[in-house]
Order: C-alpha cells, then sequence, then structure tokens
C-alpha cells in the first residue's frame, strides 16, 4: 500500500489548493515544497478580476465564471481579499472612450447578483481619485474588483488541508519521482534524502513544470512559455482607496494599488524569459519601464531609485495558446501506470475551481466526497466581508493596547483566529520581545508552530510584508530569535492543539 494516496508537488497557490480540495474529500494527501509556501510567484501582488479587456476577445463565458470566483473568494477569504474600484482615466489611447463604456456595460451584466457595486463614470477634476493625477485627465471609469493577499491564500490553504489531515513539507524538494503501479519519490527534506510513495501524483511546481517533468519524472514536459513578470513597490503615492488602471503601450494595464498601509505596487512588467526560475529577477529596464508608464499619469514622479521593493517571479503558460487566465490541468493515467496531473498556468480568482477540476481528474482512481470548497471559508475568514471592518473594532476592545492600524492588520492576516496569535496578552510586552514596530515573539512562534515558518523571510514577506518597514537591527534580532525561539512548558514553540498541528512524517525518513 501507498504511503499516501495523493502526493503534490509544489507548494504555491495551485498545489496548496489542490492539497485542501483533496484532504478535504478524504484522501491522504502530502504536499512538498522546495522552499517555503507560497515563494515562487504566489509571493506576488494578485488582482482578483475577470479582466474587463477579454471582453473584446470574446472570453464571455470564462469572465462570469470569475467574477463568480471572486465574489466566492470575498465571501471565503473577506480577511485576505479586500474589495476596491479599479479606476482608469479615460483618454484617448489605444481604445477609444465608447468602446470601453460599452465593455464596462457588458462586464456588469455579467457579474452574478449585486455583491459588488457597478461601473461608474467620475468627474475626476472634483473627485479625490483625480488628486495624484496629472491635469488633462477629465473623466475616469472605475469599476470594482478585489485586490488578494496570494502567499497568504496559498499558506492558509495549507493549514486548512494540514487540519484535514494532509501532510505538509517546505524546504523538502522532490528530486525523483520513478512511476509504476505507484509513484515512488525520492526527497532532499532539510538536507536528508527521505522516500515516500503515492498512487497519484500532482505537478503544481508552476515555472519549474518544464524541467521538473523533464528531469525528476524523466517525462515529455507539456509545451510550455514561459515570461518574467515584475512589480515594483515605493513609498505611497496616494490617498484615494482604489486601484488604478493605465493603458500601457501594447494595450496591456499597468496597475498602481495601496500596499500595506503605506506603500504602492505599481506592475506588472511581463517580458519573455528562458533560464532557472529561481533566478528570475527584475532588470533595470523592467523597473524603467514601470515608472515611465506610471510617470504619464502621476503627477509626482516615480524615479528607479524611489523602489523600496522589487519582486519578479516567473510565470508558465500552454504554449499552444488558450485562455491564461484558465490555465492548464493535463491528466495522464496510460493504461497500468499510477495516475499524474499536471497543473500549472492561470490566475488567482480561477485558483480554487482549477484545484476542483484537478482533483476531479482523479475520481475515476478513488472513491472520495464530492466538491466542498465552494462555500467553506479558509481559516479566519468565517465572518461577513462587509463587517471585516467590526472585527477589527473587536480585537481592538479584547486587546485594548493595539492602535487601530495594528488591529487592521492582524484582522487581514488572520481574521477571526487573531486571538490565536494574542492570546491572554494584557499587554504589549506580554507579547514577547518586538522586532521592529509591528512584530513580536508571540506571533513569530505562532507562525512557527502554526504555518512552517522557519527563516525570517518566510514571515516578513510571505506570512506577511513586514519586510518593508523592518530595520536591519530587527530582521537580525528575529533572525537570532527564530534559531532558538523560547519554548512554552509543553516543549513547543507554542502550545498547539494536536488536530492542529503541522505534521511531518517520520517513520519514511531515509537518514
Ligand atoms: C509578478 C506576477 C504578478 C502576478 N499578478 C497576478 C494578478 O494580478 N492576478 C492573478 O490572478 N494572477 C497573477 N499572477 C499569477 C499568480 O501569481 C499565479 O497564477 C498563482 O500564484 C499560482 O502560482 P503556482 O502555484 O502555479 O506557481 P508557484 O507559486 O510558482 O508555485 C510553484 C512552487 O513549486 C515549487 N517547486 C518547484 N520545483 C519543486 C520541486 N522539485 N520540489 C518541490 N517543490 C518544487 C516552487 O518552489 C514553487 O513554490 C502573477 C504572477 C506574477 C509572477
Amino acid at each position: 500500500m501507498a504511503d499516501y494516496d495523493l502526493a503534490i508537488i509544489g507548494g504555491g497557490l495551485n498545489g496548496a489548493a489542490i492539497a485542501r480540495d483533496a484532504a478535504g474529500r478524504g484522501l491522504r494527501v502530502v504536499l512538498i515544497e522546495q522552499d517555503d509556501l507560497g515563494s515562487g510567484q504566489s509571493a506576488c501582488l494578485g488582482l482578483m478580476q475577470g479582466r474587463v479587456t477579454a471582453i473584446e476577445k470574446g472570453a464571455l463565458r470564462r469572465i462570469r465564471r470569475s467574477l463568480v470566483e471572486r465574489d466566492r473568494w470575498l465571501h471565503n477569504a473577506p480577511h485576505l481579499v479586500r474589495p476596491l474600484p479599479i479606476t482608469m482615466p479615460a483618454h484617448e489611447g489605444r481604445r477609444p472612450l465608447w468602446p470601453l463604456r460599452a465593455m464596462l456595460h457588458v462586464y456588469d451584466r455579467l457579474a452574478p447578483g449585486r455583491v459588488l457595486p457597478r461601473s461608474e463614470t467620475l468627474d475626476i477634476t472634483h473627485h479625490e481619485a483625480g488628486v495624484p493625477l496629472k491635469r488633462p485627465f477629465g473623466l475616469a471609469f472605475a469599476w470594482p474588483e478585489c485586490l488578494a493577499d496570494v502567499s497568504r491564500l496559498a499558506v492558509l490553504a495549507a493549514v486548512d488541508a494540514a487540519e484535514r489531515g494532509a501532510t505538509i513539507l517546505t524546504g523538502a524538494r522532490c528530486v525523483r519521482a520513478d512511476r509504476g503501479k505507484i509513484w515512488q519519490l525520492a526527497l532532499v527534506d532539510r538536507g536528508r534524502r527521505t522516500s515516500m510513495s503515492a498512487r497519484a501524483l500532482v505537478n503544481a511546481t508552476g515555472a519549474w513544470i518544464p524541467s521538473v517533468t523533464d528531469t525528476v519524472l524523466r517525462l515529455k514536459p507539456p509545451p510550455v512559455r514561459l515570461t518574467i513578470a515584475s512589480q515594483i513597490v515605493v513609498r505611497r503615492r496616494f490617498d484615494y482607496d482604489g486601484i488604478y488602471a493605465f493603458q500601457n503601450g501594447d494595450g496591456e494595464f499597468i496597475y498602481a494599488a495601496p500596499w500595506h498601509a503605506d506603500f504602492t505596487i505599481i506592475g506588472t512588467a511581463a517580458r519573455p524569459f528562458v533560464g532557472d526560475p529561481a533566478i528570475a529577477a527584475a532588470s533595470a529596464v523592467d523597473i524603467d519601464q514601470l515608472c515611465r508608464t506610471i510617470n504619464r499619469y502621476f503627477r509626482e514622479r516615480v524615479e528607479p531609485s524611489d523602489v523600496v521593493y522589487a519582486q519578479s517571479a516567473a510565470h508558465a503558460f500552454s504554449a499552444r495558446g488558450g485562455d491564461p487566465h484558465l490555465g492548464t490541468v493535463l491528466r495522464d493515467a496510460s493504461r497500468g501506470a499510477a495516475p499524474l496531473v499536471t497543473v500549472f498556468g492561470g490566475d488567482v480568482t480561477l485558483s480554487r475551481r482549477r484545484a476542483e477540476i484537478a482533483v476531479d481528474r482523479l475520481t475515476p482512481f478513488y472513491p472520495m466526497s464530492p466538491p466542498w470548497t465552494a462555500r467553506t471559508p479558509l481559516p479566519g475568514g468565517d465572518v461577513s466581508w462587509q463587517a471585516i471592518g467590526d472585527e477589527a473594532e473587536r480585537v481592538r476592545e479584547r486587546w485594548p493596547f493595539l492602535n487601530a492600524k495594528e488591529a487592521a492588520r492582524f484582522v487581514s492576516a488572520y481574521g477571526t483566529r487573531t486571538g490565536r496569535v494574542l492570546g491572554d496578552a494584557r499587554t504589549r510586552s506580554d507579547l514577547g520581545p518586538q522586532f521592529g514596530p509591528d512584530l513580536t515573539g508571540a506571533e513569530v512562534r505562532y507562525l512557527m508552530a502554526h504555518e512552517w515558518s522557519r527563516f525570517p523571510d518566510d514571515i516578513l514577506w510571505r506570512r506577511s510584508k513586514l519586510g518593508l518597514s523592518m530595520p536591519k537591527a530587527a530582521r537580525d534580532a528575529l533572525a537570532q530569535f527564530m534559531m532558538s525561539p523560547p519554548l512554552s512548558a509543553e516543549g513547543d514553540p507554542q502550545p498547539l492543539a494536536p488536530e492542529l498541528s503541522p505534521s511531518r512524517p517520520d517513520a519514511k525518513t531515509g537518514a
């Protein structure tokens, strides 16, 4: 008998969502990630949208499906997904005004129910949206979409998977997968060689799909095209609570969005990529292109020297074309051989549905319960999205030493599970040592015990974006603390209910 029903290689959003779906359907699941959860392209900003301009390509059914999913996210992860208007200054650029207005009219009609408001035309000479913009823009179109914390979506999908019995391995690289009636996997898990077996395998390694298929599975890779996409972060450029969309020369949009209270994130610049995804990095040309586009619109110039952080990652698309938002789910179940499902590409909005489709492809091979994720909140998401502000108020009442910004940050990361981080603390000092203005020992211990954080970057860039404002000395102190966090009486970095414990296999270690 195999150790697991399903092994998934790749702990980005796609892999973690599949692990969650499959564990909830009763399969014995292991998720294998070579680095940290959400550390590949899932570390980037994610707009959840149907994408208005896809109307030009006639993708009406796909848009409708995306808008249904976007609204599901709002209900299932209200702490991680924030509705914001996308605001596009109107000008006679690549797309004249009337077709854009007509597209928005169709877009409004495609949106299910009345969860978010309809699009509108703003006179930005008299609207706060116009304040940071150059003068010539008199009108703007605004329509609602959502902004998502993608790496936390991946982490919380893994937390939910673990709570439903999945084994989550981080820092574990799959180096070989031999296919027979079952899969035999060899891993290098934190420096030790280990092995395990599974009845089916999912390859969800994003931009690593070609190399993993070729060198680890030793199969013919699917036809894949890689691009590198980059985003830059600068100090906050505007107070307007919305996302600007600016038409780039190539017809794509460049977005400027509010980012973690004090910052603005600008993206995305994309270009073809060849090479190892692990070393994908924004070039000076990418950064310059983003600055030049934004400077056509904003009054206050953005120079490359203003960039406090740049994030880039490689993204895989099917070389056969098709709608890039859907992504690709391929099943290979040759007679007598253990099944393989390969999942890559696609957007954040459809990731839940993509995971459901991937697991559905395995139904001929196992008995499993029906799909369940459409109406089940992610951990901490059991609160209405309209009441998320009230949740922050409740947090302040319960822990009055927090200011409004701190309470909002806790709620936007942990939702209704904020109490698990703050516990019975009555004063700030009850939360342990302080690392920079926002992070405390209690939160670090929680993230190490419950969310597989091992290194400072896991916390500073994937579980939060506190790396944007943490001074070097605090970072060094955090690294020191994480090497030997003070233990609780139980000998664990944080008291942990057994059913919540992120599990690791022990009997299968080959070392
Ligand atoms: C800059 C940028 C901006 C984007 N913006 C948006 C947006 O606005 N809206 C949107 O919908 N989508 C956006 N996307 C796409 C979106 O981020 C991805 O679709 C989503 O995160 C899913 O990624 P993934 O899980 O397929 O891949 P990844 O997150 O890259 O995960 C793959 C994982 O596989 C692991 N891995 C590889 N090889 C091995 C191995 N041998 N063993 C173990 N693990 C391995 C890697 O370490 C990696 O963590 C953007 C992407 C980028 C790069």
